[in-house]
């Protein structure tokens, strides 16, 4: 028997794909692919839910404690073997949880798009305040000192909302990539603080949201936007020297490039040597990172850019571009290395330690955004 009732035609009314419910009183929306081209979807339910064709406004009922394969036919999506139209809209009857994935728990309104290739993006519509509670403990350890929780919420907010655009599917992944997000995982009540005392606060530079980069530690300077990615570069992502984060354990680093590997590594960038003689730092930017390495080899020299050597050898292990020495080693090359992520913005571990010797947010944010003023979004 399908699980999947008869159409209703009780409620109809155009649904919206944009996330904007509610948006009078809970402030901004913003739209979260929690989960991107997957070829299926298992629901469970605890509550009766409507999935709701959003083009046509019609609602198909969902039982309560039932589980539902969704999965994408054609251009639309087939629920319990019945056919609707892509995009389709999750609503609970009564406000009660929505939907699990991966062992998180998202409450938002869930949207389900077909996407051309053949697969499913699932998408969580909720207020950007909302959305707060659940990137912070991801990004920061809830343990840590309030002021740099509040920090991290002003640049979180500020971060996501540089990104609100409905002319997309959605406004944001939830992964590193952008800012990790785990729906309400982990959220407690000092995250709840920071973001509710902070509410709409954001960081603007001559009118205009910062896009507030942070990182973990930033190794004694952090960096310009210009030279992490070639951005235009503003003031305050211009880069500032960090006197805060030098007790992180991430502070300085040592990490081993065996020379067969980084052989290899410039014949895929196209060098045709065959030995490696020297390695060393070819040129620096003004905060002292490495921009890129020349190696000296039997078929002459080769310079490949140390962003590209951090992705080959990962980043977890080759944790900066900020490299203070290169040193030739038995069968390879040290290097000693500060810091951890790509430098830009706040560093999250000086943020801690700020607000450890008692510096309030706002005085955390001015240093690592200088020139920014924190306002609020209206
Ligand atoms: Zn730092």
């Amino acid at each position: 028997m399908t699980r999947l009732l008869a159409l209703l035609l009780l409620f109809i009314w155009p649904a919206t794909a944009r996330c904007a419910d509610g948006a009078a009183e809970n402030g901004p929306r913003i739209r979260v692919a929690i989960s991107r081209g997957v070829s299926s979807l298992k629901l469970k339910t605890s509550s009766r839910i409507y999935a709701q064709e959003v083009k046509s406004g019609q609602k198909y009922l969902l039982l309560e404690n039932a589980a539902y394969e969704v999965r994408p036919l054609g251009k639309g999506i087939a629920v319990a073997g019945q056919e609707l139209s892509s995009p389709i809209k999750l609503l609970a009857s009564d406000g009660r949880e929505r939907i699990r994935l991966g062992g998180n728990l998202y409450k938002g309104d869930i949207l389900i798009m077909a996407t051309p290739g053949g697969r499913l993006d699932i998408i969580e519509c909720l207020s950007l305040e909302e959305y707060l509670y659940g990137v912070l403990p991801s990004e920061m350890s809830p343990d840590w000192p309030l002021e740099a929780l509040k920090a991290q919420a002003v640049a979180s907010r500020t971060y996501a909302m540089k990104f609100i655009n409905p002319a997309r599917d959605y406004d944001i992944t939830n992964g590193v990539e952008m800012q990790v997000y785990k729906g309400t995982e982990r959220i407690n009540s000092r995250i709840i603080e920071a973001v509710n005392s902070t509410r709409g606060e954001v960081l603007k530079y001559k009118g205009k949201l910062v896009t507030a980069f942070f990182h973990a530690c930033c190794g004694g300077h952090t960096a310009s936007v210009k030279s992490a990615w070639g951005e235009d570069v503003i003031k305050p992502l211009y880069g500032v020297p960090d006197p805060f984060c030098s007790p992180s354990r991430h502070y300085r680093w040592e990490f081993y490039l065996p020379t067969p590997d980084l052989l290899k590594f410039i014949q895929s960038q196209g060098s045709t040597a065959l030995k490696i003689k020297s390695m060393r730092i070819d040129k620096k930017d003004r905060s002292g990172r490495a921009a890129s390495f020349k190696f000296t080899t039997d078929s002459g020299s080769t310079v490949v850019q140390t962003t590209d050597l951090r992705k080959r050898f990962g980043t977890f292990e080759f944790r900066s571009t900020y490299i203070t020495g290169v040193a030739a080693v038995k069968g390879g090359y040290e290097l000693d290395g500060r810091g951890w992520g790509h430098g830009v913005g706040m560093c999250q571990e000086g943020a801690k330690y700020m607000a450890m010797k008692g510096r309030p947010y706002r005085k955390i944010l001015r240093h690592y955004y200088p020139s920014a003023a924190i306002v609020d979004y209206e």
